[in-house]
C-alpha cells in the first residue's frame, strides 16, 4: 500500500548506464580523466577497520579544506551525497508552499521533481531564443533557481542580481568549473538570500564518491542541517569525505584537467559547427548540438547503435539538440566520426 504522495511522483530520469555492450561514454557529462593521483593514494592507505565507525557527520574536516578553498568559513559551508541531495535538503529549507518557486523552461529537469517531492508550487519561465534567461519572469516569486552554467544549453549569464533579491535563490554552479566566469560561492556566503551550489562529480572527476556541497550564511547553513539532520545524520561516508578532500587540495591536477576538458570542447564545438551540428556557446563540459536534420531522437538512437551515447531530451523547443559529454580526444575523434555515417 502507498501513499498519495508516492503513488503520484514522477521522479528525474537520470542519463542511462547500460552494461548491455562498452560504449563511447558522453551522455552524463563525468569526466573522462581519472581524480586526483593523491585520491588514489588515499584508497590505498585505506585501514578498512576505520569502517566500523560513524563517519563524522558534519564532515568537519573537508568542510575546512572547503572553507579555505571558497575563501569562506566552515560554517558557511554544508556538504551532502552528491550536489543532487544538497539540492533537494535546500529546496526545503529555503522555499514555502505560498508562492511559486520559479526556474527556467530549459534548464536541469531535477528541479520541478523536489519541488513535487515536496509539495512546493513552481512555474517555469521561457528562456529566450539564445536560451538566455528572461530576466523581468523571475518577480512575483517564492524563490528562483538558476543553473549556472545552465545545463543542458552549457551557457554562462552573470546572475550576480540575484545575490540580495528579496526572495530565496538556490544557484546552482555544478559546471562552473569550467566557465570563465566566476563563481558567486562569496558573495552568497554574505547575503541572506542565496545559497549557491557546488559538486565533485564533474571538474574533480569524482561523481562516483557522491559529494556536493552549498555555500551560503551560517543561517542558511544551519537551515540546511537541520534539514539534512530531519532524516539522516551521515549521509557522506567517511571515504568520500577522505577523498574529497585530498582531491580538494590538489589544485594543479584540477586546474591541469579544467584545462585540457576546455580546450577540447572549443576545438570539438568547432569541428561540430563545421559538420553543421550548430553548438551553443558551452561554459560546462558539455556541447549542446543541433542536429542538422532537426530529429535528435534519431541522431541519438543513430549514435547508440555505433557505440557512442550522448544525451537527448524529448522536450519542446530543443528536441532537435544532443548533449555532448566532453570526452578526451580519442572519444570525441570517435563521435565525429560516427557522426559522418549517419
Ligand atoms: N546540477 C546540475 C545542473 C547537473 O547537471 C547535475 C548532474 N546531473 C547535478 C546538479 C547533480 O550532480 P551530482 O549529484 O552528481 O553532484
Amino acid at each position: 500500500m502507498l501513499s498519495q504522495l508516492a503513488k503520484g511522483l514522477v521522479p528525474y530520469t537520470a542519463g542511462e548506464q547500460p552494461r548491455d555492450r562498452r560504449y563511447v561514454k558522453l551522455n552524463t557529462n563525468e569526466n573522462p580523466y581519472p581524480p586526483s593521483p593523491e585520491v588514489d593514494k588515499i584508497l590505498r592507505s585505506l585501514d578498512a577497520e576505520s569502517l566500523k565507525l560513524y563517519p563524522d557527520p558534519d564532515c568537519t574536516r573537508l568542510r575546512d579544506v572547503l572553507a579555505e578553498k571558497e575563501g569562506v568559513e566552515r560554517g558557511n559551508i554544508f556538504v551532502g551525497n552528491g550536489s543532487d541531495e544538497v539540492l533537494a535538503v535546500a529546496f526545503a529549507a529555503l522555499f514555502d508552499k505560498v508562492a511559486p518557486v520559479k526556474f527556467a523552461d530549459v534548464t536541469y529537469s531535477f528541479y520541478p521533481v523536489y519541488c513535487r517531492l515536496w509539495g512546493l508550487p513552481y512555474e517555469t519561465v521561457p528562456l529566450d531564443g539564445k536560451f538566455m534567461l528572461a530576466r523581468g519572469g523571475f518577480c512575483d516569486c517564492g524563490g528562483v533557481v538558476i543553473a549556472n552554467p545552465n545545463a543542458p544549453t552549457g551557457i554562462y549569464e552573470d546572475v550576480s542580481e540575484f545575490i540580495g533579491a528579496n526572495f530565496p535563490v538556490i544557484i546552482d554552479e555544478a559546471y562552473i568549473d569550467f566557465a570563465d566566469g566566476k563563481s558567486l560561492a562569496g558573495a552568497a556566503s554574505q547575503s541572506e538570500n542565496a545559497v549557491v551550489v557546488k559538486t565533485f562529480s564533474k571538474s574533480y572527476s569524482l561523481a562516483g564518491a557522491r559529494c556536493g556541497y552549498a555555500v551560503a550564511s551560517r543561517e542558511n547553513i544551519e537551515g540546511l542541517d537541520r534539514v539534512k539532520n530531519s532524516f539522516n545524520s551521515y549521509t557522506v561516508n567517511a571515504l568520500t569525505q577522505a577523498v574529497a578532500a585530498a582531491a580538494a587540495k590538489d589544485k594543479e591536477y584540477f586546474s591541469g584537467t579544467v584545462a585540457k576538458i576546455k580546450a577540447t570542447r572549443e576545438k570539438y564545438r568547432g569541428i561540430l559547427n563545421a559538420m553543421g551540428y550548430e553548438c551553443t556557446p558551452s561554459s560546462a563540459n558539455f556541447l549542446f548540438a543541433k542536429v542538422p536534420s532537426g530529429d535528435g531522437g534519431r541522431a541519438y538512437a543513430g549514435l547508440k547503435e555505433k557505440g557512442v551515447l550522448v544525451r537527448w531530451f524529448n522536450a519542446p523547443g530543443i528536441s532537435d539538440r544532443l548533449r555532448i559529454t566532453v570526452g578526451t580526444e580519442e572519444e570525441m575523434e570517435a563521435l565525429v566520426a560516427a557522426l559522418k555515417t549517419l
